[in-house]
C-alpha cells in the first residue's frame, strides 16, 4: 500500500469534501493549487563559531478572502510537503470563524531545543530576512506555532522593522505584550478549543462533571484547554508529551503538571515521587496508550497524523477534539465516522489562537489595546457562533461536523472565485 504524504493526504480530503459542498470544477481546481511556495537555505553562525545551514519554507496557500495568516514551526520534521498541508488548513480555518484571511504557514527544520538562546534569536531574525519580500502587514502575517513563542515573533518583528525602515507592529501576532501584543493571546488556542468543548458537551446533554479527558501533547494549547475544562469540573484523567505519557483515574491537577513540566522540561519530571506525582496515585502509559484510553473526550494537541486507519479502530473515546492541526488523516475518518466519534475537526477547534491574532492585528493597524474581558467575550462569541453554523448545517444535511465546517468555509471562498468569473460565466456572453 502506498503511503500517501501529509499534503496529499490533505488534498484528498478537500477534493471529497468539495464535491459534498457542490463546488464548480474551476474552483476546486483553484483550491488545489498553492499560490506560492518559497524555500530558503538560512545560515546560522554558532556559538562555537562554526556555520550551519537550515531549510526554511514559507507558503501562502491563497489569498482569496485577504492578505494570508499562519504560524511558523521549529520542528525537525519541518519538510515543504507538511508546510503546504498545514498552509492549506489555515486557508479553511480563517473561512470557518470568518476571518477577513487566507492560508499561509512557515517553518525552519530544526530542533530549537539544541540551540542556545542567541542561536535561536539569529536564527529567527535570518527567518525574517529570508521571507522579508514575501511577508507584509497587507501580504502575509506570520504568527507562533509549533515550538516558537512570543518571544520569537518580538525578534521577527524587530528585524522586518530595521529591514523596511519602519514601525510595523502588525507585521506579525502573537508579539509579546510589551512589543504590540494582545491580552489574551497565549491561551487564545486552548480556549477556543474548550469553548467548543463547553457547546459540544451541551448539545450532547452531558454532565461536565462526569466527563473525563486524555490530552495528548502538553504544549501552549493542550495546556490550556486542559487547565480550562479542569476549572469547568472535568476531569482531566490522562496527559502526555513527546517522552510518554501519565495516568490517573482520580484526575490530575493541571496547574502543579504544567509547573513540573515548566521545571524539569518534561512530564517525565512528574514520574519522580519527591513532587506532583508523590501526592497523586498515577501510572504511565505510553502515548499509543493514551489515544486507545476509554475516556469521554480525547484531545489530541501535538503533531498531525497521530490517528491513522491502523489505531483508529481502537479509540474509544466518545468525541475527539482536534487542537493539534491535522491529527486525525482522512484515511482515518471513516472508521472514526462509523464508531459514532463526534469529531469537533481542527479548523474549528483551534481557530481561537488565529481569531485572537485577528484581533491583535486590529489592534495594531488602528492604536487600539483592549482589555482582557473585550478579547475573550469577543472571542466567546466569534467560537459559539463559528460553532453553532457547524453544528447546525451538519444536523441539518446528516453531514459530520469536519464535513460541515469544509462545506461551509468551501462555499465562503468559491463566491469570492466565482465573483472573479468561471467558465460559465465568460462562455455565456
Ligand atoms: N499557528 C496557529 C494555528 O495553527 C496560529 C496561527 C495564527 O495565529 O496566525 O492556527
Amino acid at each position: 500500500m502506498t503511503q500517501h504524504s501529509t499534503f496529499e493526504d490533505a488534498l484528498f480530503r478537500l477534493k471529497s469534501l468539495a464535491e459534498l459542498a457542490n463546488l464548480n470544477h474551476e474552483v476546486i481546481e483553484a483550491l488545489l493549487h498553492p499560490k506560492q511556495m518559497m524555500e530558503v537555505s538560512l545560515p546560522l553562525r554558532m556559538d562555537d563559531g562554526s556555520k550551519k545551514y537550515y531549510s526554511a519554507y514559507r507558503c501562502r496557500y491563497n489569498n482569496y478572502l485577504g492578505p494570508t495568516k499562519g504560524g511558523v514551526r521549529f520542528h525537525p520534521n519541518v519538510n515543504e510537503d507538511e508546510v503546504k498541508a498545514l498552509a492549506l488548513w489555515m486557508t479553511i480555518k480563517c473561512a470557518v470563524v470568518g476571518l477577513p484571511f487566507g492560508g499561509a504557514k512557515g517553518g525552519i527544520t530544526v530542533n530549537p531545543k539544541e540551540l542556545s538562546p542567541m542561536e535561536l534569536e539569529r536564527l529567527s531574525r535570518a527567518y525574517m530576512r529570508g521571507f522579508a519580500d514575501f511577508i507584509g502587514p497587507h501580504l502575509d502575517i506570520p504568527a507562533p506555532d509549533v515550538y516558537t513563542n512570543s518571544r520569537i515573533m518580538g525578534w521577527m518583528m524587530a528585524e522586518y522593522e530595521s529591514i523596511h525602515r519602519t514601525h510595523a507592529p502588525d507585521v506579525i501576532t502573537g508579539k509579546p505584550i510589551e512589543l504590540g501584543g494582545s491580552l489574551g493571546r497565549d491561551d487564545a488556542t486552548g480556549r477556543g478549543a474548550y469553548l467548543c468543548t463547553l457547546e459540544l458537551i451541551k448539545k450532547m446533554g452531558w454532565t461536565l462533571t462526569d466527563i473525563k479527558v486524555a490530552v495528548q501533547g502538553f504544549g501552549n494549547g493542550g495546556y490550556h484547554v486542559a487547565r480550562l475544562l479542569q476549572q469547568a469540573g472535568c476531569k482531566i484523567v490522562a496527559v502526555s508529551d513527546s517522552q510518554g505519557a501519565v495516568y490517573s483515574e482520580s484526575g490530575f491537577d493541571i496547574e502543579s503538571l504544567w509547573q513540573e513540566k515548566q521545571q524539569s522540561k518534561q512530564i517525565k519530571g512528574v514520574y519522580c515521587d519527591d513532587s506532583v506525582c508523590g501526592i497523586i496515585e498515577h501510572s504511565t502509559i505510553t502515548n499509543e496508550q493514551l489515544l486507545a484510553l476509554d475516556v469521554d473526550i480525547l484531545i489530541p494537541a501535538a503533531l498531525e497524523g497521530v490517528i491513522t486507519k491502523h489505531n483508529a479502530k481502537d479509540i474509544k473515546a466518545k468525541a475527539i477534539v482536534e487542537i493539534a492541526n491535522g491529527p486525525i488523516l482522512f484515511e482515518a475518518d471513516d472508521i472514526i465516522n462509523t464508531k459514532g466519534i463526534k469529531v469537533i475537526p481542527d479548523v474549528l477547534a483551534n481557530a481561537g489562537g488565529v481569531t485572537v491574532s485577528y484581533f491583535e492585528w486590529i489592534q495594531n493597524r488602528s492604536g487600539q489595546s483592549w482589555s482582557l474581558e473585550k478579547v475573550q467575550s469577543q472571542l466567546k462569541e466569534k467560537m459559539t457562533s463559528a460553532f453553532d453554523t457547524v453544528w447546525t448545517l451538519a444536523e441539518n444535511d446528516g453531514l459530520t461536523l469536519r464535513e460541515a465546517a469544509y462545506v461551509n468555509a468551501l462555499k465562503k471562498i468559491s463566491r469570492v472565485i466565482e465573483a472573479q468569473g468561471t467558465r460559465q460565466y465568460f462562455v455565456s456572453r
